[in-house]
């Protein structure tokens, strides 16, 4: 299985083999299809496996397509930590320079005014850690009745510091119906259940 297989578009293609990957990792075969197809997928998997790629390279090519207007992503990836969302935004420049996605990220420690602008400009991926997220929802400078794809990473870290609260309360400002896509190196019983009340359908793909 090449990443040609996968169905990605000529410019994601162009864009891996600058990275110089050859072959899909096991995540991102069993990932990548379903989810541009429009499913919802539960990624059982370590950091290191490949996972980032795995959800970035099928959103690229899903929100190719669309404009985003001001203050409404029209995506949205939850992170534990400033670190790992700032990776992730790496991963989007990284494998969408053939593309124009607009890009903004939400977390603590950089600058509310450069956020704050960015988001205004209109934004096809936020990525955030669900603190500060929920700190400019809660003063209405961010409206996510347009973000019909959301992406939960590490849930298990997530659970470890505390932030299930804030994503269930996040989940409920989505639209529906909306494409879930979850990862996590393991399922205990609330990642379990905030799939259960959150997802549709999700395919589960363990790695
Ligand atoms: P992740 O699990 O997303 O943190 O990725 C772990 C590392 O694997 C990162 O340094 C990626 O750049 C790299 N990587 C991702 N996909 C591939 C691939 N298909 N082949 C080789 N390396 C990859």
């Amino acid at each position: 299985m090449t990443f040609a297989n996968l169905g990605l578009s000529e410019e994601l293609l162009r864009a891996v083999a600058d990275s110089g990957y050859n072959d899909p990792t096991p995540i991102q075969r069993q990932a990548i299809p379903p989810v541009l197809m429009g499913r919802d997928i539960i990624g059982v998997a370590q950091t290191g496996t490949g996972k980032t790629a795995s959800f970035v390279l099928p959103m690229i090519d899903i929100l190719a397509e669309g404009r985003s207007r001001a203050r409404m992503p029209r995506s949205l990836i939850l992170e534990p930590t400033r670190e790992l969302a700032q990776q992730v935004s790496e991963n989007f420049d990284k494998y969408g320079k053939y593309h124009k996605l607009s890009m903004a990220l939400l977390i603590g420690g950089v600058s509310m005014g450069d956020q704050l602008a960015a988001l205004e400009k209109g934004v096809d991926v936020l990525i955030a850690t669900p603190g500060r997220l929920m700190d400019l929802f809660g003063r209405g400078k961010i409206m996510l009745n347009q973000c019909s794809l959301l992406v939960i990473d590490e849930a298990d870290r997530m659970l470890d510091m505390g932030f299930i609260p804030d994503i269930e309360e996040i989940c409920t400002k989505l639209p529906s119906p909306r494409q879930t896509l979850l990862f996590s190196a393991t399922m205990p019983p609330p990642i379990k259940k905030l799939a259960d009340k959150f997802m549709n359908e999700p395919r589960m793909i363990q790695v």
